[in-house]
């Protein structure tokens, strides 16, 4: 009866076999985990360290193409005994070690740029962020520019431009106040110390009198800014086409305020109206008395149609002589205007004042 004791020895063993091949499995993994959790532990190599050991290796090699290329000596023994064949062996040598070093060189070179490129993607995920940018106060064109002394910005238009909405914004940006003819007039001649005076002063002013200055008219009210209109009167005759008499029945190049408008600018309040003669004639060439005429009708004729007292006057085309100032002087104008771009406004000028056309290049 040993079979069965034999068996059971046997079974016993390979049980015994199996358990101890469980743990050797058993153990292997453990070790084989332990060891990876410590591979993972184990710090990076320096990207620094590696890429200073290439630099070694580069130097090395370039140390070697310099002793290759400097010992021109043998060379230049070869070519002094005439022995060709070693010469170009010899030439061939350098060449081929040249091409290989500086091939080497260059993969070395490569293989650096990529380390130092994880090194500092390395190091910038280890920064800690950047901090904001400061704020910065940019002072307004406002707060910097002023008018110099005795300079008073006065615009000369015509038809109102498509911008003109967006220039009387510019005004107001830049922080002016709009003056009439008659206030720039009374400030220049009673010296300048009138209370009210705005500190940055500008001169709106419209001349001709195109019926197209309604729109303009309604901008300025839109915007609360006062302007100086001066009109051409013209004369109520079958197909004139000029001014504020102009035949709107007949065939016109252009179109004019009627008197029902310039009463309504005058009605308004912010509209002072100047005198632009009865014939948009130029006035440096006309006798005193067609002078007088062009001036003073005209004067007389606003005055009694609209029920205002005129002081300020255009000249046609900017165009006067010594004669149409005396008119002026002599029959109750304070100020006229001219087409001389200039800012600069005195007492000696009154007659004379300047208006300029950019109002994008006031200070
Ligand atoms: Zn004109």
């Amino acid at each position: 009866m040993t079979t069965p004791k034999v068996a059971k020895t046997k079974s016993r063993f390979s049980r015994h076999l199996i358990t101890r091949l469980i743990l050797i499995a058993f153990g292997l993994g453990l070790a084989l985990a332990l060891g990876w959790q410590i591979q993972a532990e184990q710090p990076p190599t320096d990207p620094a360290l590696a890429v200073s050991a290439n630099q070694a290796t580069r130097l090395n090699l370039l140390a070697q193409v310099e002793t290759l290329t400097t010992s021109t000596d043998t060379l230049t023994g070869h070519i002094s005994s005439g022995d060709m064949t070693t010469l170009k062996a010899d030439l061939s040598q350098i060449r081929n070690t040249v091409y290989n070093h500086q091939f080497d060189v260059a993969q070395l070179m490569l293989a650096d740029f990529v380390t130092s490129r994880a090194h500092i993607k390395h190091i910038a995920i280890l920064m800690p962020p950047p901090p904001p940018p400061p704020t910065i106060v940019i002072p307004t064109a406002q707060a910097v520019t002023t008018l110099g002394p005795g300079q008073i910005p006065i615009l000369i238009y015509h038809k109102p431009p498509a911008d003109l909405e967006a220039q009387l914004q510019v005004l107001k940006a830049k922080g002016y106040t709009t003056v009439r003819m008659a206030q720039v007039a009374a400030h220049l001649r009673n010296g300048g110390i009138d209370a009210g005076w705005p500190a940055k002063p500008v001169a709106i002013t419209f001349d001709d009198g195109f019926s197209q200055q309604m729109s303009a008219f309604a901008l300025l009210q839109k915007y609360h800014m006062s302007a100086t209109f001066y009109l051409i009167v013209g004369h109520p005759t079958p197909g004139f086409c000029l001014g504020l008499s102009q035949d709107k029945t007949a065939p016109c190049a252009d179109s004019y305020l009627t008197w029902d408008q310039a009463k309504t600018l005058v009605d308004s309040g912010l509209i002072e109206i100047g005198d632009h003669t009865m014939d948009h004639l130029d006035l440096s060439k006309q006798t005193a008395d067609i002078q007088s005429y062009q001036i003073l009708e005209a004067k007389g004729e606003l005055e009694s149609r609209l029920g205002v007292t005129i002081t300020s006057f255009a000249y046609p085309y900017g165009s006067y002589n010594a004669t149409t100032i005396s008119i002026l002087a002599a029959n109750g104008f304070t100020n006229a205007v001219t087409t001389n771009q200039t800012m600069s406004q005195s007492l000696e000028g009154i007659f004379t004042l300047g208006r300029v056309r950019n109002t994008y290049l006031l200070p």
